[in-house]
């Protein structure tokens, strides 16, 4: 099947199932291409729950899909493949977290939303990369713990009053960029500005112009003056910028800079994702509801 031809019948099977097309900033440029909404994780599961379409084909890894089936018990979400894995969320299970809790009497759960329903169900409350600050100021403690990403809870632990406890957990991705690799490009793009995620080591951090979760680095290029960046997050998100920005240059410091789960979709998994009704992600209720609470908390954390 040719190309056009794959883009027409997925379209044609999006109408027919009332469906949607979601696709996180760091999938390949032909689903990107294709998708109704781009966008991270928790805005794209925002997007999920208040659209009035019955089925919601999620393009991203698991715990994406999960995070939009907890927010949309009542549409079917549909994962294209099943091993999209990531490796942060399998750091951590709920019973390792539970032994670490019965350690922490009293101190709060932070939990990063790149983590499994069942870990968000066993949390006091979940953060993003974009708000982790504000939640964890939010709460009513002097310590907190922080699940998975240490180097989230490291970033977090610099702008915070609160004593900060960390799990052993990372991006293997973005923990993977090195200081080196940063300077050399810096030294190959003197002009160019910077941009880091803050699931990058604190080494890297510091050399940052600017630390942004994915969607902060979007709206923050295109207001900029600047008209070079160096991107510290997973390369998939340079074709976003790129395309909304076709004036500006972007580079990435490291070709390690890139997720293997977030490529394995297929334009041909997606088609066969909606005629096949698969793969269907469902969270048992119990979970789901306890889930829902840690996430709906974090909501209810004032933005500014
Ligand atoms: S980039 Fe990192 S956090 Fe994102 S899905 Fe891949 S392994 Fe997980």
């Amino acid at each position: 099947m040719s190309l056009t031809t794959l883009r027409q019948e997925i379209r044609h099977w999006l109408r027919k199932r009332r469906a949607i097309l979601l696709a996180h900033n760091y999938q390949p440029p032909e689903i990107q291409d294709l998708a109704d909404y781009l966008g991270d994780s928790l805005a794209l599961s925002m997007m999920a729950a208040n659209t009035p379409a019955e089925v919601i084909v999620f393009c991203g890894v698991h715990f994406m899909a999960e995070t939009a089936a907890i927010l949309c018990p009542n549409k079917t979400v549909l994962l294209p493949r099943l091993d999209v894995g990531c490796y942060m969320a399998d750091t951590i299970t709920p019973s390792l977290l539970r032994e670490r809790k019965a350690q922490l009497p009293g101190v709060p759960v932070v939990t990063y939303v790149n983590s499994s329903a069942a870990v968000k169900a066993d949390s006091d409350i979940c953060c993003t990369s974009a708000n982790a600050i504000k939640v964890v100021n939010s709460l009513d403690a002097r310590r907190v713990l922080m699940v998975p990403d240490r180097n989230l809870a490291l970033y977090t632990a610099r702008h915070t009053d609160k004593e900060v406890l960390n799990w052993e957990g990372c991006c293997n991705i973005h923990d993977r960029l090195s200081a080196a690799e940063v300077l050399a490009c810096r030294q190959a793009h003197p002009e160019a500005i910077f941009l880091a995620h803050p699931e990058c080591r604190p080494a890297v951090l510091d050399l940052a112009d600017v630390i942004r979760s994915t969607s902060g680095m979007l709206a923050y290029v295109r207001r900029a003056k600047a008209t070079a960046f160096i991107i510290g997050t997973e390369r998939g998100i340079i074709y976003t910028l790129q395309k909304e920005n076709p004036t500006k240059q972007f580079y990435s410091p490291s070709p390690g800079l890139l997720c293997p789960d977030m490529k394995r979709i297929t334009l041909p998994d997606v088609l066969t994702a909606l005629q096949e009704n698969r793969y269907q992600i469902t969270i048992e209720e119990e979970c789901r509801q306890r889930a829902l609470r840690a996430v709906e908390r974090m909501l209810a954390v004032p933005r500014d």
